[in-house]
């Protein structure tokens, strides 16, 4: 199983993968620069080989980037529109040092446009990055539609993607709270919610997976992470999608509100979960 959680860089990414073994993931996410999307650290190449000598030895799975999420790709404003693109474009020239390494970003809010229009903005700013040698998958991450946020259902994803003329490596990252609020139900109906998957986008293009308890019940169109366990997808769903055929090589991410140690500790309670009901099957 490749799990790990969001660790900090602000020490590098040598440190950052010390932490991962630490806590008993085997990979880890990271914002590429400060979420609020100022300037991005300086490119530190011996850090990063250090860091490979780590991922090598202990058979780390891909790395998630996450760009910052106050850009947005489909703003209404031209300015702010340029400067998610610049980010693009500079993340994606720190993606070519970092080997095994996949890239996730929100697909924006439309900001009173209208979905159509926040749809081609996003897919034409990603006509802007992309290029036909690009080397990182660009995922788009699964929103829960608050507020006038795109890429709240499968239908739209694959819009942005069908609009993107280099799509060959643009893919989705599930986050397992944001589907449900916005409206799959991956607790009783976590096979339908995948075909459904299947037949609108395609899960050769399921690339990650974020793993997040919610706080709200399903549909609330509200992102609020709780702890695995602690909230309404609830312990014994998050073992299914651990072990559902489609997902299960996949890596998970978890970004629950709590601090390493607490990482740690829902890491230890998946895999003893995992272990538990592979030792005794339910036949369900
Ligand atoms: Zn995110
Ligand atoms: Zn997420």
């Amino acid at each position: 199983m490749l799990i790990g959680c969001h660790l900090s860089i602000a020490r590098g990414f040598e440190a950052a993968t010390q932490t991962a073994v630490q806590i008993k993931a085997n990979t880890f996410q990271f914002f590429t620069r400060n979420p609020r999307g100022s300037r991005a650290r300086a490119l530190d190449l011996n850090d990063i080989q250090k860091m490979q000598i780590i991922r090598e030895k202990k058979k780390f799975g891909p790395l998630l980037a996450h760009a910052p999420y106050t850009l947005n790709p489909c703003a209404l404003d031209p300015k702010t529109r340029e400067f998610a693109a610049l980010v693009f474009a500079e993340d994606a020239a720190l993606m070519r040092h970092l080997p095994n390494c996949l890239y996730n970003f929100h697909p924006g809010s439309h900001v009173g446009q209208g979905i159509k229009s926040g749809l081609a903005q996003t897919a034409a700013l990603l006509n802007k990055v992309l290029s036909a040698d690009q080397t990182t998958p660009f995922l788009l991450e699964t929103m829960s539609r608050k507020g006038t946020e795109i890429g709240s259902t499968f239908e739209e994803l694959a819009e942005i993607i069908h609009k993107t003329h280099h799509n060959h490596l643009v893919g989705v990252c599930l986050d397992t709270c944001h589907v449900f609020a916005a409206g799959y139900d991956i607790v009783h109906r976590l096979d339908d919610v995948l075909e459904q998957f299947d037949r609108t986008i395609g899960l050769e293009r399921l690339k990650a997976v974020h793993l997040n308890d919610s706080l709200m019940p399903m549909e609330s169109h509200k992102d609020r992470h709780a702890l695995i366990g602690k909230g309404t997808i609830g312990l014994p769903a998050f073992v299914k999608i651990l072990q559902h055929p489609a997902l299960c090589e996949l890596p998970f991410f978890l970004e629950t509100p709590t601090d390493d140690d607490g990482h740690k500790k829902e890491i230890a309670l998946l895999k003893k979960q995992l272990n538990q009901s592979a030792s005794f099957p339910s036949g369900t």
